[in-house]
């Protein structure tokens, strides 16, 4: 019996749900472990106060002394929650949270210690990172990186823990994390567009990008993920068959939520609840054992800060209940893979939302004016915005075999469609008072302050307008969003730029009324931008080949799609916007492409270790049965025998098939790999990983899945695919 596989079956079924206590209510417990503001009031002196308040709304720098005020109030605080340690809590390009632990003991001589915490430990630290990626950016002898606090994103207590959010640069000022670019990209597209709402309301002041995002993930017992060699170890399936049963009944969807699923679920929440994270929304997904977990939107910066430490509790809470969390894109052929929705917009200080419709006339031509700079960026940079969500596990759920078309393009309903249509058909020039009147009656003032709740779905769409907010669905559910926000932002920021060039070009010197202006340049926008624009079935070949016919990109894989971050055109965006610099967007580039090589490597290499060490021996096993079988029958039946074993003789000579299809595609596997290993291009090797070493993949699954099914059950000992997922 195939020991390791049923051992975990059999714990599995055993288990009972985690108790979860909920004593106190939600909002008791919301940002309990949080430095928020009142409890700012409460520890910091009235000066120590402002000063973080006005880092926070202006970004002005905190002073040296003052830092130190902060600090004392902030550990005092922490040690009333029972902290004993500190740490910078920041996001290196690793894809995962980094911290350091220091503890707030130090000695003082004469055999005594105090608790200490000074503003210097606050405001930076200087991890080692050399083993941080870096993408050349440090070299070995100058391994020195720091991290900075971000006041901007309150400090909070993990476990024992005091986590302040950090950014993380290079000695040399570089950005070697996910935080300090969408800093700088919320600082620009801050500025743009609160030039760009000034137009309508002169006491507009700040404009803050909001995020809110939708983390779905597959749980699976953890029993049953130790008993897969590829879970473990690449946090997918790179094996298996489809089940009898998969999720084509649609039963799990929005079903009622498995028992220690919606414990895992509470636990979580509470977790959540302390750390100031407001979680909302659960509910099942499409995929048997899939999940999905949203907020409420926040300020971009706190949002991303948020969905990073909830992939890091949603790990540790699994512990508690015997799961393992899977954030993988695609941890399952056949089956739904996972995304994270960004549902994005963009909020004054006055408390508008610049993509919310509005009550009046003037309040939808700032609507429309921030709706169409947002489609005509996406247009102007589709390329750049494929590239930020590209990744080798992202690359299962995009553009490959059983995946929507890797294109991007915008869905924004018929109503909305009919309204940019009329725009297009503005007069170029002076608007008359008779057609400005009938434009603002029935054209702007027709839109409806409540579009939410009559715009139409389009789940196939890649980035789509959804009633006040658009919603960028290509974002894998591994991914930080920092990155698909720094890039949104940016392009936008970019736009808007410069839309209120061109609008103050047309009214300067009073030419044009500023009314007239942004009719005339909106309207070229909607002219210009109009290929982005899809409302159909944006999962369907139709829409592919309509695509290349508009010139819209389709770059299926990693590689292929981080190109458009090093074209010139995109170098010198972020370079004048002051997101990134040439340096650091090279850096970034590299980095993707060694993460890309290292994911398919690990993952080829795995394969190759299960076929061989799992699957080949089981298979011989299993003909070895058939083979004695037949000896057997040849005893029994002499001459007539063949007769008796003619299907096994059949099956027999199939497992050879399979057996040497998979052994020889495996050594010519790791032959390719050695020449691809033997590349210095970063580009050059990621392309030979894509094209030459990947499609082995599939060869050597096809023939293990047949396999799977041709095999004594008893004896396969690769937990199947039914039972990881339909195992409660
Ligand atoms: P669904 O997309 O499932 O229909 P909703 O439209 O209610 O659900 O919201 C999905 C997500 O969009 C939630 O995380 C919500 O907080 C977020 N969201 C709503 N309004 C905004 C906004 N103005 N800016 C950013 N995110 C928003
Ligand atoms: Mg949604």
């Amino acid at each position: 019996m195939a020991t390791l596989r049923f051992q975990a079956l059999k714990e599995t079924l055993n288990r009972k749900p985690v108790e979860i206590e909920e004593k106190e209510r939600r909002s008791e417990l919301f940002g309990r472990n949080v430095f928020t503001e009142s409890v700012m009031r409460q520890f910091l002196t009235k000066e120590a106060f402002q000063s973080v308040l006005e880092a926070n709304a202006t970004g002005k720098k905190i002073d040296r002394t003052i830092a130190d005020h902060i600090s004392t109030g902030m550990k005092e605080w922490a040690i009333t929650k029972g902290a004993t340690h500190y740490t910078h809590w920041f996001q290196p390009l690793t894809g995962t949270t980094a911290e350091k632990h220091d503890a707030f003991f130090e000695t003082i001589g004469d055999g005594l210690a105090i608790e200490k915490f000074g503003g210097g430990q606050l405001v930076q630290q200087e991890p080692d990172a050399s083993s941080f990626p870096h993408g050349g950016i440090r070299n070995t002898f100058e391994a020195r990186g720091y991290t900075a606090w971000d006041p901007t994103s309150p400090a909070f207590i993990y476990g024992t823990t005091l986590c302040i959010p950090s950014v993380f640069v290079s000695y040399t000022g570089d950005a070697l994390d996910f935080k300090t670019p969408l800093l700088r990209a919320l600082h620009a597209v801050d500025s743009a567009a609160t030039a760009v709402a000034k137009y309508f309301d002169k006491n507009v002041t700040k404009v803050h990008a909001t995020l809110g995002w939708e983390q779905e993930y597959f749980l699976i017992d953890s029993a049953l993920a130790a008993s897969r060699p590829d879970i473990q170890l690449a946090g997918r399936t790179l094996l298996g068959h489809s089940p009898a049963k998969g999720q084509q009944l649609d039963d799990h969807y929005f079903g009622s939520i498995p028992s220690r699923v919606l414990s895992y679920m509470r636990d979580l929440e509470k977790e959540c609840m302390l750390l100031g994270v407001p979680v909302k929304t659960r509910h099942n997904e499409v995929a048997p054992n899939q999940f999905e977990l949203a907020p409420i939107f926040e300020e971009a910066n706190l949002a991303v800060d948020h969905n990073s430490l909830l992939m890091d509790i949603m790990n540790r809470v699994a512990e508690r209940h015997n799961f393992v969390v899977l954030f993988h894109e695609k941890p399952f052929a056949g089956i739904n893979g996972s995304g994270k929705h960004n549902n994005w917009s963009l909020s004054t200080d006055t408390g508008v939302n610049l993509l919310g419709p509005g009550s009046t006339p003037m309040k939808n031509l700032q609507f429309l004016t921030f709706f169409i700079n947002t489609i005509k960026a996406v247009h102007d940079h589709e390329e750049l915005l494929r590239a930020t969500i590209a990744s080798a596990t992202n690359d299962y759920r995009l553009g490959a075999n059983e995946a929507p078309p890797a294109i991007i393009s915008t869905f924004i309903g018929t109503q909305l469609t009919e309204v940019l249509d009329e725009l297009e058909k503005v007069t170029d020039g002076k608007l008359s008072p008779a057609e400005k009147t009938e434009l603002k009656l029935n054209v702007v003032g027709k839109i409806p302050e409540i579009l939410l709740d009559n715009t139409d779905r389009n789940r196939t769409s890649s980035f789509a307008f959804t009633g006040n907010k658009f919603e960028f669905r290509a974002v894998g559910s591994t991914a930080n969003c920092a990155q698909p926000m720094t890039v949104l932002n940016t392009i936008v920021a970019h736009q808007l730029k410069e839309f209120k060039k061109e609008v103050d070009g047309l009214t300067k010197g009073k030419k044009m009324k500023k009314d007239d202006a942004i009719f005339n340049v909106l309207r070229e926008y909607i002219k210009q931008s109009k290929n982005i624009r899809f409302e159909g079935d944006g999962y369907s070949e139709a829409w592919e080949k309509e695509a290349e016919k508009r010139g819209l990109s389709n770059n299926k894989n990693t590689p292929q799609a981080l190109k458009a971050m090093m074209t010139e055109k995109n170098i010198a965006l972020f370079e004048n916007l002051k997101v990134m610099n040439r340096v650091e967007i090279n850096a970034r580039h590299e980095i993707e492409l060694e993460d890309y090589i290292m994911k398919v490597q690990i993952e080829s290499r795995i394969l190759g270790d299960i076929a061989r060490n799992h699957v080949i021996p089981t298979a011989i096993r299993y003909q070895n049965i058939l083979i004695k079988n037949v000896r057997g029958l040849k005893e029994i039946f002499d001459e007539g025998f063949t007769e008796h074993s003619k299907e096994q003789l059949e099956i027999i000579k199939e497992i050879s098939r399979h057996i040497e299809k998979i052994n020889s595609g495996i050594t010519e596997m790791i032959e390719v790999r050695k020449k691809a290993n033997k590349l210095e291009d970063a580009e050059e090797k990621a392309i030979m990983y894509c094209d030459e070493v990947k499609p082995y993949f599939e060869t050597i699954r096809y023939h293990c899945d047949k396999l799977e099914l041709l095999i004594d059950d008893e004896i396969w000992p690769l937990t199947k695919y039914r039972e990881l997922l339909f195992t409660r």
